[in-house]
């Protein structure tokens, strides 16, 4: 389609690689927010909504999913060079998601296991976050990001400022809304302690402990929570396991889950591309 020369709105690109679109449907969700949006930017590319795509070059380009097949790692450098500002949403474009932990297997292992005919697929070894190969100018974080977030995000780009996201750990929202610590109340493991806010500290509203969607927080300091959950009985297994879910390649929750003794990445690898992937 031809672009409508006339308006002057921002534009705005919304690209999907290996994820499962659940990040995208976060800007979907913003009702109350969406027809102001659709104001003060033109949408041309997001085809989660629309079948009409203008040509770039593009203002924002919102990108979601990791990168996981060689035609995905050559078309993250067109989306680069056609955009102003490229921001990543999602533990998969920020952190190489949960298809990251193909990462920690042998080549094709995980392929094997779940398709009758793997032979037919051409990916890469690694899922790898988007940051791995292009340059990003923001990264926000959360399996899926909150909504509430993505539009801070995106009215401080259209704004020329620097969005205003807080680094700090999902303790102090649990503390915030009065929820009462899993891990005091009963040793319930929760990776609160060294995860990014964002979410309301949902799970341990809930009862449940955080298993850290959102990925590190600023200044995280795994090794000593890891201490501390050990005292309170978690075994390095359990601890492992929680280090290693949507973000399992974030370098903060990779290197302590490592030091508790989980399988580095790479192992077994012999080639950096494969014609049967996981
Ligand atoms: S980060 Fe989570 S919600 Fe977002 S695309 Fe990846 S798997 Fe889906
Ligand atoms: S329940 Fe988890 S997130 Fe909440 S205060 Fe305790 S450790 Fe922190
Ligand atoms: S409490 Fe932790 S696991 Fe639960 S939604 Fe929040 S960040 Fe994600």
């Amino acid at each position: 389609m031809t672009p409508d020369t006339r308006d002057s709105r921002p534009t705005l690109a919304v690209w999907k690689f290996a994820s499962c679109d659940g990040c995208q449907l976060s800007l979907l969700d913003c009702e109350d927010e969406l027809l102001a949006l659709a104001g003060a930017v033109r949408i041309a590319h997001f085809t989660e909504m629309s079948r009409t795509s203008l040509p770039g070059p593009y203002d924002i380009s919102l990108v979601e999913g990791s990168i996981t097949t060689p035609d995905d790692a050559l078309r993250i450098q067109e989306v680069r060079a056609s955009s102003r500002h490229l921001v990543t949403i999602g533990a998969c474009a920020t952190a190489g998601g949960v298809q990251g932990l193909r990462n920690f297997a042998a080549s094709g292992e995980y392929a094997g296991l779940v398709y009758a005919h793997p032979e037919y697929l051409r990916t890469l070894d690694t899922s790898t976050p988007i940051s791995a190969h292009v340059k990003v100018d923001f990264e926000l974080h959360g399996c899926p990001i909150d909504r509430g977030q993505l539009l801070e995000v995106l009215t401080a780009f259209l704004a020329g400022r620097r969005p205003v996201v807080p680094g700090h750990s999902v303790c102090q929202e649990c503390k915030s809304r009065g929820t009462v610590c899993l891990v005091v109340r009963d040793a319930t493991s929760c990776l609160g302690p060294v995860t990014r806010s964002g979410c309301g500290a949902l799970c341990p509203s809930l009862g449940r402990g955080c298993f850290g969607c959102f990925g590190p927080s600023d200044s995280a300091n795994t090794a000593s929570l890891s201490r501390q959950l050990a005292e309170h009985g978690a075994s390095d297994l359990e601890l492992a396991r929680l280090f290693r879910t949507f973000n399992a390649n974030a370098p903060e929750f990779l290197h302590q889950s490592v030091a508790l003794g989980a399988a580095s990445p790479g192992r077994d690898r012999t080639t950096s591309e494969s014609g049967a992937g996981s």
